[in-house]
C-alpha cells in the first residue's frame, strides 16, 4: 500500500479531529524520522515535545524491553519496583514532596485541580471554591482541564464546563490580582506557555504570584508539560525563576514516549489534600512506564542532557535570530533553551510548517502565528545548521 492509501485507510477509519500532515512514518532513527516511501525528515517537533531522546536513544528500548520481559502491569493495588524508583527520582529532580503517576498531561491537570480543591475543603470545610487561570493557556481536553484553558475556540462547544473559574492575563500580576477572592483555591498557569504562542513567564510574574499564593493561602500551579523535563535546560523551568510551585504538572518528555505523567506536589500540599479513596488511575504509574521513566532520568544524568541543552541554547538562539534578520516575515523570535518559537507575519505560519515538511524538516505551528521548534534534547550544532539551513529556504 502507498502512503496515500494509507492515509486513505486512516480516514476511513480513525475519528477526524486532526487535520493530519500528509505524511505516514515508519522508524525513527536518532533525531530523523523515516516515511514508509524512505524519505528522511528531520524532527524538530519531536512529536510535540515528547521524544526529548530522539529515537532509539542508547539504552533506552533496551530498560523497556527489560521491563515487557518482567511485568507491564499489577494496578496501583500493590506496589511495584519501577513506580519506587521513578516516585524518588521526581521527588529528587523536583525538591518536592509527593507525586501520583498519571496516563497523560490532561489527566495530571485533573489531579493538580482536585488536590487544589481538596487542600481548601480540608481547610474550610466547604466545597465551592474557584481557579484563576491564564488567557491563552493550554492545559488539555478533558473536561477539567478544559474548563482552565484560556482559548475559547477548544471551550465554547463543551459548555458548560468545570465552574468557578475565572481567567487572568499571562504576565500581568494585577489582572490576577483583580480575580481573587476569598474563594480561590488555586492559580493555575503554565511556566513557559506553549499552544498560546511559546511565552516565558516574566520573572516578576512568577514571583508575584509566588508571594500573592502565600498571603492568600492560595495554591500555586506550575504546568510544566511543554516546558518541563529539561526543555528549557532545567529539569523544570520554575527551576530557572527560583519559584517553587505548590503542584506541578509533567508529562510528555517524561517517558519520552510512552504515555505517563505525573502531578507533584511540596508538603503543605501533600499532606492536607488527597487522601486513600479521593483518587485513583487502573494504568498510572505502572511498572512498565515508570520504567521508561527511570531510564530517561539515567539518561539525562550520565549524559548530562541539561547541561548539554545549556551549552546548546545561545547557538540556536543566535541561528534563529540571524533567520528574524533576514527575513521580513520574521517578526521576534521568544522561548527559553529548546521552547523556541518564531513570529511569522505576512503570510500564514501553515504555509511555512507545510513548506519545510515538503524539505524534509519537521516544525509545528502554536497559536495563530507562532513556528514553534521543539526539537528532541539530543540534537548537536550541526542538526541547527541543517534545521537554520532548511527553514532559511523556506523563509524565503
Ligand atoms: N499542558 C500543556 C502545557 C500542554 O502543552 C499539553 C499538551 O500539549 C497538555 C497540558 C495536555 O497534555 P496531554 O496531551 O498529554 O493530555
Amino acid at each position: 500500500m502507498n502512503m496515500i492509501n494509507q492515509m486513505e485507510e486512516a480516514e476511513a477509519n480513525i475519528l477526524h479531529t486532526y487535520n493530519r500532515f500528509p505524511v505516514v512514518f515508519e522508524r525513527g532513527e536518532g533525531v530523523y524520522l523515516y516515511d514508509t516511501e524512505g524519505k528522511k525528515y528531520l524532527d524538530f517537533a519531536a512529536g510535540i515535545a515528547v521524544s526529548a531522546l530522539g529515537y532509539h536513544y542508547p539504552g533506552y528500548d533496551e530498560a523497556l524491553k527489560d521491563q515487557i520481559d518482567k511485568l507491564l502491569h499489577i494496578s496501583n493495588l500493590y506496589y511495584n519496583q519501577p513506580i519506587i524508583e521513578a516516585g524518588a527520582r521526581l521527588v529528587m529532580a523536583s525538591r518536592m514532596n509527593k507525586v501520583f503517576f498519571t496516563n497523560s498531561g490532561t489527566e495530571a491537570i485533573e489531579g493538580a485541580i482536585k488536590a487544589a480543591k481538596k487542600y481548601a475543603f480540608e481547610r474550610d470545610g466547604h466545597a465551592d471554591h474557584e481557579v484563576i487561570a491564564m488567557n491563552h493557556s493550554f492545559h488539555g481536553r478533558s473536561i477539567g482541564a478544559l474548563s482552565v484553558t484560556g482559548n475559547a475556540h477548544y471551550r465554547e462547544p463543551f459548555e458548560p464546563l468545570m465552574g468557578g473559574v475565572k481567567f487572568a492575563d499571562f504576565n500581568d500580576l494585577e489582572s490576577v490580582k483583580a480575580q481573587v477572592t476569598d474563594k480561590t483555591c488555586a492559580i493555575i498557569a503554565e511556566t513557559v506557555q506553549g499552544e498560546g504562542g511559546i511565552y516565558p513567564a516574566d520573572k516578576k510574574f512568577l514571583e508575584g504570584l509566588r508571594r500573592l499564593c502565600d498571603e492568600k493561602d492560595i495554591l500555586l500551579i506550575l504546568d510544566e508539560i511543554q516546558c518541563g523535563m529539561g526543555r528549557t535546560g532545567y529539569y523544570f523551568a520554575w527551576q530557572a525563576y527560583g519559584v517553587q510551585p505548590d503542584i506541578m504538572t509533567c508529562a510528555k518528555a517524561l517517558g519520552c514516549g510512552v504515555p505517563v505523567g505525573a502531578f507533584v506536589l511540596n508538603e503543605k500540599a501533600a499532606s492536607a489534600s488527597l487522601k486513600p479513596g479521593d483518587h485513583g488511575t487502573t494504568y498510572g504509574g505502572n511498572p512498565f512506564v515508570c520504567a521508561a521513566v527511570n531510564k530517561v532520568f539515567s539518561i539525562f544524568e550520565q549524559d548530562m542532557i541539561l547541561a548539554h541543552v545549556q551549552e546548546l541554547t545561545p547557538y540556536l538562539e543566535e541561528k534563529l535570530d540571524g533567520l528574524a534578520e533576514q527575513h521580513d516575515c520574521v517578526a521576534a523570535r521568544r522561548g527559553m533553551g529548546f521552547m523556541q518559537g518564531l513570529v511569522i507575519k505576512g503570510r500564514p505560519v501553515g504555509e511555512v510548517v507545510n513548506k519545510a515538511l515538503e524539505k524534509g524538516l519537521l516544525v509545528i505551528s502554536a497559536g495563530s502565528d507562532v513556528l514553534r521548534i521543539v526539537p528532541p534534547l539530543v540534537i548537536t550544532r550541526e542538526h541547527v545548521d541543517e534545521m537554520a539551513a532548511i527553514l532559511d529556504e523556506c523563509l524565503k
